[in-house]
């Protein structure tokens, strides 16, 4: 039992069960593995810090492998060393159990990445992984017809008979601008998630599962019960933006259309992009309450382009 305000840090074999009611921090001031022969048990009063400098497991990234049973609770501190920017898709097992992984980090720090990224932590059924990720945040808006950073009162938290609906328009909306029947199935496969996400993040995307926050960081959804439609939109920017029609039901909030056909891009293998439309962009970083954007055939071309691209 390592009790609260006690502290471990190093590399190296720890035989026997370890109970964390205070500090594990492997590798300190360099990184590498810790292994606990026995079962390890983090208490809500016990902290993790796991220092990430590179890909390699163990080496250029900590590691904490349990040959019993990890059950976890806490805080896990994550901590990027050196210039070390990992890349979105990038992923890291940082913990590994040859029995079991139970319960989750009640509280986790350091999941800000430079360049608008972040970890994303995934507990798995024998690992604790993070996928670098790049979220969709919310922006002020740009128009006058509600007030910057103001909550809309009304706006909608997620539900997921809810989602769902809006999952099938926004794939519907991959579809009507030309995306092929192999994409379209693959989207079918996406897990969606609703998650408290932090600050301003709206949604995010890893792998084959996208996250949508619960709320849309406290401006509140707007989920159109029409989204093959467009009534509350009126059309702006450069073609591809849309904006919502004053005193309609998506004033003010985050339209979850476009959030859903944002993360769907990036399941894709989209990037955000940097377009020149002030009201953005179907795969720009910020999105703005008020404003639509649905897939165009550009967007199709773009990641057809990708894909061409070394083969
Ligand atoms: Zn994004």
């Amino acid at each position: 039992m390592l009790a609260t305000g006690s502290r471990v840090f190093g590399t190296g074999t720890i035989t026997g069960n370890l109970t964390n009611g205070g500090l594990v921090s492997i590798g300190d001031s360099t990184t590498g593995l810790m292994t606990v022969t026995g079962n390890y048990t983090q208490t809500a009063a016990g902290s993790l810090t796991t220092g990430i400098g590179g890909l390699a497991a163990g080496t250029q990234f900590d590691r904490l492998s349990v040959t019993g049973s990890a059950t976890l609770g806490g805080t896990l501190n994550l901590a990027l060393l050196g210039a070390f920017n990992p890349a979105v898709g990038n992923t890291f097992q940082i913990l590994v159990s040859s029995a079991s992984v139970t319960g989750q980090f009640a509280t986790v720090t350091g999941t800000t990445i430079p360049g608008g990224k972040s970890f994303m932590v995934g507990y798995n059924a024998a690992d604790v992984t993070l996928t670098v990720t790049s979220p969709l945040m919310a922006a002020s808006t740009l128009g006058q017809d509600t007030v910057a950073g103001m909550p809309a009162e009304s706006g909608e938290s997620l539900s997921r008979e809810r989602l769902q609906p809006l999952v099938d328009a926004a794939i519907a909306r991959w579809s009507a601008a030309g995306l092929d029947a192999e994409r379209l199935q693959f989207l079918r496969s996406v897990a969606v998630q609703i998650a408290d996400l932090p600050g301003a993040y709206l949604g995010m995307a890893a792998g084959q599962t996208i996250w949508l926050d619960r709320d849309a960081s406290g401006f509140g959804w707007f989920v159109d019960d029409s989204p093959d439609a467009a009534a509350e939109f009126h059309p702006v920017g450069l073609d591809r933006a849309s904006q919502a029609i004053g005193g309609s039901q998506a004033t003010g909030r985050v339209d979850l259309l476009t959030a859903v056909a944002h993360e769907l891009g990036h399941v894709l293998g989209l990037e955000h992009s940097h377009g020149t439309d002030p009201y953005g962009d179907l795969m720009a970083l910020m999105l703005e309450p008020d404003v639509r954007h649905v897939p165009t055939a550009s967007d199709v071309d773009e990641l057809l382009a990708r894909c061409d691209v070394g083969s």
